[in-house]
């Protein structure tokens, strides 16, 4: 599980560019190095060609109430990694963060999850199976995710709803 970033740095199998969105979380420790040093190591990985991250926000545990504060980002990665292979180069940064998996939705130092992707002719992809599912089944709920994802992208929309609509709903 805890493999090498590069792991895929020799595995040209495509020169196709993704768009992907990916949700960033932590509340423990030092919730803003965390995230900083695991953008730092995703930008400089040879097959990541470019991120632009939100705002970092502070946002109110979701799920698993009885934990502190989540500092919340979305970063918007263009890459020719295939989608496992980010997945696993997510994890292996998670596990650069000592990351411990404990209580579903509990705690973590560090959690980096595809939201989103975009195949290179910005068709929405679709992905699930064991590992990954893609769109996140998750992230239409989640404020935490979609308030950092509208300052990214003022005009997503997903089923046909607009981002802005999504979160007023949430909201209510
Ligand atoms: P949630 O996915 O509801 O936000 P979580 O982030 O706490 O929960 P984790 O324990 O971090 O869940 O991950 C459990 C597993 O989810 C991972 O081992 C990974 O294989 C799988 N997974 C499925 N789809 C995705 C995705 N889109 N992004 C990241 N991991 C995913
Ligand atoms: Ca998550
Ligand atoms: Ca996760």
């Amino acid at each position: 599980w805890c493999i090498r970033l590069c792991r895929s740095c020799n595995d040209s199998r495509s020169n196709l560019m993704y768009t992907y969105y990916i949700s960033v979380g932590s509340n423990i420790g030092n919730r803003r190095q965390f995230i900083m040093s695991a953008y730092d190591s995703l930008s400089i990985h040879p097959q990541v060609h470019g991120i632009t991250s939100s705002s970092v926000m502070e946002t109110e545990p979701w799920g698993y109430t009885e934990q502190d504060v989540f500092l919340n980002a979305v970063w918007r990665v263009s890459s020719s990694l295939e989608p496992h292979d980010l997945l696993d180069v997510l994890q292996s940064l998670e596990c650069e963060a000592q990351r411990k998996r404990d209580i579903h939705w509990g705690p973590r130092t560090l959690d980096l999850d595809i939201v989103y992707a975009l195949s290179d002719d910005g068709a929405c992809m679709y992905i699930n199976d064991a590992r990954l599912v893609i769109p996140h089944p998750y992230f239409w709920d989640r404020l935490f995710v979609l308030e950092p994802l509208l300052e990214l992208d003022k005009e997503f929309t997903y089923n046909g709803e607009s981002i802005g609509d999504r979160i007023q709903t949430l909201k209510k």
